[in-house]
């Protein structure tokens, strides 16, 4: 999501002001540090970074903080750090070309709907585009940072998402990945009246049917909302990618309540068993919190427990950050560091085994690759639809083409393979 945003920012900047990207930094005339704050780690990096570009950037060099630190911190970055010329939220993006120029603009206000706006056009990827369908996050999970920082829930409408996929499609992207904090929870709240999907599953089969579109992509959903007729869809849709993430935070029912996650371990397993009997070659990830406040070795192993039942394709773990503005950096029994980090390392050890198992099962299968990029060993890179990076010797022509592949050795993150037709 942040990686969209900066290509909006871009976009604008492009679009109303003369701005172009550069690969040096000390050429820049504008330096935009676009941020996270879920955790605290990027927040404490962030000042330090801005010393370093005070360091190198030119004379007269503009320096912009965007982003969630952006909208938690706000004024307080310029204060503390006074080379900083203006502060955007993360909901503010649109404004970027306004604050630009504006010495000392603090643009962060989390009511202010762009939920509608049309951004000028840039993305990373030539084949690949990134689209937002929700903005925004109305959930409570007690531990997590983003409805503060993002604000409340918004869902664009279904005709302006075809038109900016469409569009997408029509500049040679041939995957699409929409966005949303709980992007299946889509149609919750509209900006204005719509008369287009009113749910996921239904946005998905609109999109599905935009022409010239081969694949589609989401980040990131919620468990909750993963109800069997998304499920089904999901699973007989031939553009949707055969590549989901499932975000379980802990295998104990006991602190996913005190998460306000809203579904229990049973119900986690029950929407994960129902994925793999409906669609059985997908490829399941996960995020995990370990170390939150009043976590037992008890709940902990029940978190072990979903790991080796549903065997994950990939694992995104982290210690619990206790954060401002979130319920549970006030809770009791707070984890002691160490516990934690142990914890963390028996988790990444223990997946990186089923990781691995996992990957060395894939030699022999023939797979369906995205190519995207050419690497300086005279391999090129791709994604199969399950997601997995898929690497094998060729050239340009590769590129943009998706291609059947078949599988000859794998190590724990890449498959190498050749193309076959
Ligand atoms: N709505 C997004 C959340 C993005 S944050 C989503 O569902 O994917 C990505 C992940 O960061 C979360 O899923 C969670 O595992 C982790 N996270 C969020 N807050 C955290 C915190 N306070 N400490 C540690 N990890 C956290």
């Amino acid at each position: 999501m942040n990686v969209r945003d900066s290509e909006h920012m871009i976009a604008e900047l492009n679009k109303k002001e003369s701005y172009e990207l550069t690969q040096n930094v000390e050429d820049a005339d504008l330096i935009i540090i676009n941020t996270c704050s879920v955790r605290e780690k990027p927040v404490s990096k962030l000042f330090s970074e801005i010393g370093q570009f005070k360091k190198v950037k030119k004379e007269g060099a503009k320096i912009g903080v965007a982003g969630c630190t952006a909208s938690h911190l706000g004024k307080e970055i310029i204060k503390r750090a006074p080379v900083v010329d203006f502060v955007i939220g993360a909901r503010n993006v649109s404004k970027i070309t306004e604050v630009v120029n504006k010495k000392g603009a603090v643009e962060i206000d989390t009511n202010y709907d762009e939920s509608t706006y049309m951004f000028g056009e840039y993305r990373s990827n030539p084949y690949k585009a990134m689209v937002n369908i929700s903005i925004g996050c109305d959930k409570s999970c007690t531990f997590c940072i983003v409805p503060v920082t993002r604000g409340e829930e918004i869902s664009i409408p279904s005709n302006l998402i075809i038109k900016e996929v469409q569009k997408a499609v029509d500049s040679g992207a041939k995957e699409i990945t929409l966005l949303g904090q709980n992007v299946n929870n889509y149609g919750r709240r509209f900006s204005n009246n719509t008369s287009g999907a009113k749910n996921f599953t239904q946005l998905l089969r609109e999109v599905s049917q935009v022409d010239g579109l081969e694949r589609i992509r989401f980040s990131s959903p919620h468990p909750l909302h993963m109800d069997d007729e998304f499920l089904e869809e999901f699973a007989k849709n031939p553009k949707i990618c055969k590549q989901i993430h499932v975000p379980l935070q802990s295998g104990s029912t006991n602190l996913l309540k005190s998460m306000k996650r809203g579904y229990t371990k049973e119900w986690f397993l029950n929407r994960c068993a129902k994925i793999r009997e409906l669609t059985p070659n997908v490829a399941i990830s996960t995020d995990i919190i370990v170390g939150f406040p009043g976590e037992s070795q008890e709940d902990f192993n029940e978190t072990l427990d979903v790991l080796e039942k549903v065997k994950f394709d990939a694992l995104f773990s982290f210690k619990y950050s206790p954060r401002p503005h979130t319920e549970a950096q006030h809770f009791e029994n707070q984890v002691e560091s160490d516990v934690a980090s142990k914890r963390l390392q028996k988790l990444q050890a223990r997946h990186k085994e089923i990781q691995k198992e996992i990957m060395d099962a894939q030699v022999g299968t023939r797979v369906e690759v995205l190519f995207e990029e050419l690497k300086s060993d005279g391999k090129v890179a791709g994604r199969s639809d399950e997601g997995r990076l898929v690497m094998v010797e060729g050239s340009e022509e590769l590129l943009g083409k998706i291609l059947p592949v078949d599988i000859k050795s794998a190590n724990i993150t890449v498959l190498h393979g050749v193309v076959t037709e």
